[in-house]
């Protein structure tokens, strides 16, 4: 195996001279991790020529200048920019740029944003090299769950979900589904009316739900960002905070019943089922905890995602299974 191709300071320099091939030379992984920022200079045979001009395009970068000098070439390479198209056909199942198979790494690795270009590391990536961060993930999506739930009138935090969840900008997975459960939950009481809840609490609920809910998390730790959204809700509304006692106790049980509740949905995750189970449970807690009654109308709840779970759905192990034929999906294809 060759040693991977030298990068130079601030110039980042790529020196591919010595290499057999494009293919072996280690380029592509510099062109995979290149930030939408960054510009590299490749500097290759004169015989690679055609190759690395479609490595480069391949790797959704395009050549800036190319200056050839005796036996070589010097390639100038920027990451394309996301066009305007490629934000709008934003996939909602599997990678967002492509919409083939994720990996789901267990150890993390460093990874630049397809959109934004930043780098970071991440446990989710596409074997393509597509990596999507979490804010350019939820990209609309927070503003439209918050705006959902500042606007309706609905007291069932079941059917405020069901909602949010078909919203366009929501992903069938990923912590979008996270904020909604808190969103949901806590705009459901606000309407039950009982404890005066404000809109500043609600968007307090998914702010604090948005800095705990991290990507792929449900399985790297256990703690599912739903889990997090419910308790969010009862801490946004008891007060709960380090000095305090019961208020945080109650809170820290919310999540804890949460997160038991959904690890009856496991194999594999689905985060509508979350989201369900979550929002029932929670109508429950509301009750003895709180004081407020909510009714959660699980008869109406009729999945319309089947299709559309990445790791396949759980069918007749899941409650919220179609009872019929389902009906058209929703949203996205
Ligand atoms: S029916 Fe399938 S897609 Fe729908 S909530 Fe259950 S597991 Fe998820
Ligand atoms: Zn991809
Ligand atoms: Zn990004």
């Amino acid at each position: 195996m060759r040693e991977p191709p030298t990068t130079m300071g601030m110039s980042e320099v790529c020196d591919i001279r010595e290499a057999c091939c494009v293919e072996s030379s280690g380029v592509k992984d510099r062109l995979v991790g290149l930030a939408r920022d960054e510009t590299l200079k490749v500097l290759a045979p004169k015989p690679f020529k055609r190759e690395l001009l479609e490595a480069i395009a391949g790797e959704d970068c395009e050549a800036l200048d190319v200056k050839e000098e005796d036996d070589s070439i010097q390639v100038t390479v920027k990451k394309k920019e996301a066009t305007q198209s490629q934000e709008q056909e934003r996939k909602m199942e599997n990678c967002m740029v492509c919409g083939g198979s994720l990996q789901y790494l267990a150890e993390s690795v460093e990874a630049t944003c397809i959109y934004c270009g930043k780098s970071e590391r991440g446990y989710i990536i596409c074997p393509k090299g597509h990596y999507v961060c979490q804010l350019c993930h939820g990209k609309g999506a927070f503003d439209a769950i918050r705006d959902l739930a500042l606007s309706t009138g609905e007291r069932d935090p079941l059917a405020i979900a069901e909602v949010m969840m078909s919203h366009p900008s929501v992903p069938m997975l990923g912590c979008e589904n996270a904020w909604i459960a808190s969103a949901a939950l806590v705009a459901a009481l606000k309407n039950q009316g009982s404890l005066k809840i404000t809109e500043k609490q609600i968007v307090e609920a998914m702010e604090r739900t948005k800095d705990q809910a991290l990507t792929g998390y449900c399985g790297l730790t256990g703690v599912c960002g739903v889990a997090v959204g419910v308790g969010a809700v009862f801490s946004v509304i008891l007060d709960a905070g380090c000095p305090k006692d019961t208020e945080t106790e109650v809170t820290m049980r919310a999540v804890a019943r949460t997160v038991d509740a959904i690890a009856n949905d496991t194999g594999p995750c689905c985060c509508k089922s979350y989201v369900r189970t979550a929002m029932v449970l929670g109508c429950n807690l509301a009750k003895v905890h709180l004081k407020a009654r909510l009714i959660p109308h699980l008869e109406k709840v009729s999945c319309l995602y089947v299709r559309r779970h990445p790791h396949g759905c759980r069918a007749s192990r899941c409650q919220y299974l179609p009872k019929r034929p389902e009906i058209p999906r929703l949203g996205r294809a």
